[in-house]
């Protein structure tokens, strides 16, 4: 089958004819069709004519054990065969989401009680919101529940997590946000800061900016702040020193709770397991997916703090049973996907890999980039990394966006070889490769892009 599908000459007139694409612009897609992968091993794929790429962006962010990894493959295998499927509902339970679940409490960066299992991001994000509102209501503050996020996150496309997500663009086509929804300043130095502010002085101005928001929107209304430790979608946006230990001040004072999205830094992106560790964050709930599974089947999670745990255990009694869960919420092929890829991560010492690789495609882009008239900023932790483009440094002032620079770069970069990705609004492309790329790969993915870069301006 596989062989037959890689052979299919019109691949790509069945693609335009049937397929409905996620985040493309469909009108350029009706004109030009996809690109086809259709293998990959380790850091590389292949397309459906034979043309080979490094993976510098491991998917979407997720594929962090690298392509073709048997034994992910054999768990997927054997639970298909063994049960491929039950659900959770109604104190029904399989084997590996328990499993899994505890591996989650024992692995995650502050104590935490509880992980309720989803499908992807979005719906996790989704499911975050109503244990916020649950919680409160739970405990007799039901004006509690307005959530801010900030300018420039992303937290996904359902209706909810869309409306948490802080791009316009992400909006305007579909009559979002939603109005519980508040922004709060990015902590995105290069255009957030005046210039030669200290770390000190920026994390002040972050903090004050939200207290000043939540002061304006009245405390008793606001339940939670959703955030990425290091936002990635948004520009790959590293906060100051100090960041979350300010903002976790301003959010006892009020009684708000902290979400750290941790879709893309979980599970060893940022160079630690969690990337709130990395960023000293101190979250209530925490959400994660992509390297759970490392992306071979979807599945999420919310890891939940006792103190929402119990609120919400002790609200039944005044709100009924908790109602909420998916057909595929806790599936057991999932689980044993994810049982299967922690295990590599532990196994083979992944993180400390990410760590060290990713200090690796740092020093490699400061050198092909530091000195380049264009270039604003140099940005990342662990094995996220990005580059923004400016059409003038002193002072920083942007490109025209309809030059689309970033999105001409990444085009650039695949006739090199490598995928790399346009980060939206920004003029930035990022990398985001697997982390058992070799240093060998890295040097390779960081002169692909410089290539790349040349060949456009
Ligand atoms: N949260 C973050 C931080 C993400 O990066 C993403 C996806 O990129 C999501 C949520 C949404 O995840 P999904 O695409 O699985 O719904």
């Amino acid at each position: 089958m596989h062989e037959l599908l890689r052979n299919t000459p019109d691949l790509e007139t069945l693609d335009k004819r049937y397929l409905f694409h996620p985040f493309t612009a469909l009108a350029d897609h009706e004109r030009n069709g996809p690109m086809v992968i259709v293998k990959g091993e380790g850091v590389w794929l292949e397309d459906n004519h034979g043309r080979r790429y490094i993976d510098g962006m491991a998917g979407l962010w997720c594929v962090n054990v690298g392509y073709g990894r048997r034994e992910i493959a054999d768990a997927i295998h054997h639970q298909a065969v063994t049960l491929p499927y039950f659900h959770a509902f109604s104190s029904w339970a399989t084997d590996t989401p328990i499993l899994l679940a505890e591996k989650i409490i024992e692995m995650a960066p502050v104590p935490m009680s509880k992980v309720f299992f989803g499908q992807s991001g979005s719906d996790a994000n989704d499911t975050q919101v109503k244990l916020v509102w649950y919680y409160n209501n739970a405990r007799g503050k039901p004006e509690k529940k307005k959530i801010i996020a900030r300018n420039r996150g992303y937290h996904g496309v359902t209706v909810v997590s869309a409306s948490l997500t802080g791009m316009p663009a992400l909006h305007s086509g579909f009559d979002l946000p939603l109005p519980f929804v508040r922004y709060t300043t990015a902590p995105y130095r290069l255009w957030e800061a005046t210039p030669g502010m200290s770390d000190a002085a920026f994390t002040a101005k972050l903090a004050r900016d939200l207290e000043d928001l939540i002061l304006a929107e009245g405390p008793e209304t606001v339940g939670a702040v959703i955030m990425e430790p290091v936002m990635g979608a948004g520009g790959v946006i590293v906060p100051p020193e100090g960041y979350y230990v300010a903002i976790r001040a301003v959010l006892d004072k009020y009684d708000v709770l902290l979400i750290a999205d941790e879709v893309i830094s979980g599970f060893g992106r940022l160079g630690t397991m969690f990337g709130s560790t990395a960023m000293a964050m101190q979250p209530d709930l925490i959400t994660v997916a992509k390297g759970i599974t490392s992306a071979y089947v979807p599945l999420s999670g919310c890891i939940v703090s006792e103190k929402v745990w119990r609120t919400i255990v002790d609200g039944q009694s005044k709100l009924g049973a908790f109602g909420h869960g998916y057909t595929y919420s806790a599936h057991p092929l999932a689980a044993a996907a994810a049982l299967a890829n922690l295990k590599i991560i532990e196994d083979d010492g992944l993180v400390a890999q990410a760590a060290s690789r990713g200090a690796l495609m740092h020093e490699k882009l400061q050198q092909a980039f530091a000195g380049h008239p264009l270039v604003g900023e140099i940005r990342g932790r662990g094995l996220v990394g990005a580059v923004e483009f400016v059409a003038k440094k002193e002072p920083a002032t942007r490109f025209d966006p309809t030059l689309k620079i970033a999105g001409r770069i990444v085009k650039a970069a695949l006739a090199e070889g490598l995928i790399t990705r346009a980060l939206p609004h920004a003029d930035t492309i990022s990398f985001s490769p697997p982390f058992v790329i070799s240093e060998e790969e890295v040097a390779l993915m960081v002169s692909r892009a410089r290539k790349a870069v040349d060949t456009v301006m």
